[in-house]
């Protein structure tokens, strides 16, 4: 076992489930708004523009469907569907934590042998309501919450830490924010593949796979770093 070697884990649909609060979210606006056609690619394109100015998270999602509800409600807004996509935000913001099976016998496991960080994305009010509610910060030598996650911003934490790219992995559920960039640096991203995924995080599959691992569960993580040895 290389004890020099850092882990960083993503945390939404990594650690805790997360997508699919806003996939329910979003089957509510949805039944609410029965005159959309095409619901689902109407809001993607809502807050996919939408993210230069809100960033990630629950606060610029709400945003977007308010804006999605008021652009098709062909001048006749119905307050009553405003004040419900309020509500649900509120809720979301509400939810409690659902870690992922294995997670915390994992992490408690590797925080023993390895030094671990938190790198997550979207609103820091929110992603810090949700790291001290998880139970988890005992195991993580520290947390950083990003509005992005791209090769600058793992150079720019690896550097802070003073870590080596080369002993560096990162673990998560998006090939797009947690496994290619930490790849591109020199590091070894490690897929766990969730199976609600956003639409956004989404890349196309012909990358080369030097230093990108997949593994089905995070207990597997365990078993690929004894094999490393
Ligand atoms: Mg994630």
């Amino acid at each position: 076992m290389n004890n020099k070697q850092i882990i960083g884990f993503d945390a939404d649909d990594t650690l805790w489930e997360n997508e699919v609060f806003f996939h329910q979210a979003q089957m509510k606006f949805i039944e609410l708004h029965p005159h959309i056609k095409d619901p689902e690619e109407v809001i993607f394109q809502i807050e996919k523009e939408n993210i230069k100015f809100y960033g990630y998270g629950i606060k610029g999602f709400i945003l977007s469907l308010l804006e999605a509800s008021v652009r098709f409600s062909n001048n006749q807004t119905n307050f009553q569907n405003i004040d419900k996509i309020i509500k649900t935000g509120k809720d979301m913001l509400a939810q409690t934590i659902q870690l992922l099976p294995e997670v915390e016998e994992t992490l408690r496991h590797l925080s023993e042998h390895y030094m671990l960080i938190m790198i997550t994305k979207g609103d820091l009010l929110d992603q810090q309501r949700k790291v001290e509610k998880s139970g988890l910060l005992k195991y993580f030598s520290s947390i950083e919450i990003v509005s992005e996650k791209d090769e600058q911003t793992y150079l720019e934490i690896l550097q802070k830490n003073n870590i080596s790219p080369k002993d560096f992995l990162m673990v998560g559920n998006s090939l797009k924010s947690d496994v290619l960039p930490v790849r591109n640096i020199g590091g070894t991203g490690i897929y766990i593949p969730h199976k609600l995924t956003w639409k956004h995080e989404e890349v196309d599959r012909t990358f080369n796979l030097e230093r990108v691992v997949e593994l089905k569960t995070i207990s597997a993580l365990k078993v690929w770093l004894k094999d490393q040895i």
